[in-house]
């Protein structure tokens, strides 16, 4: 895809581009379909600090399987919340449909507001 701009470790990127069939926010050093077993289209991560003492953080990315049969799968965010103390290091996952994150990106706004007053 010409005029992406990728930072990616992922070493043949232009057959990435000349696949075609990645959605446009898909990062080819994390997309996961070409993988054995195929996973999904990822977005590269960003991430949030979310204490006073760096312990827990907030990342999210962009998420879709490849269509498989006549379903077509829908994007969805991803937000892993990385704890150091998590067998994995990611506490809690929370996957979430465009339209409901932000819902909950609205709730959040208008609950920190409300406590700014
Ligand atoms: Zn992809």
């Amino acid at each position: 895809m010409a005029g992406r701009l990728y930072t990616a470790a992922r070493s043949n990127l232009s057959e990435f581009g000349m696949a075609g069939s990645h959605p446009p926010w898909c990062h080819p050093r994390w997309c996961a379909v070409a993988d054995s077993p195929p996973g999904p289209h990822l977005s590269a991560p960003t991430g949030l600090i979310l204490d006073d003492h760096a312990t827990v953080t907030a990342v999210v990315q962009l998420e879709q399987h490849p269509p498989y049969g006549d379903h077509r799968p829908v994007p969805t965010l991803r937000v892993d919340l990385h704890e150091p103390d998590a067998d994995d290091g990611v506490g809690y996952q929370l996957v979430l449909r465009p339209d409901h994150a932000r819902g909950l990106a609205h709730m959040l706004q208008a609950a920190a507001r409300q406590a700014a007053e």
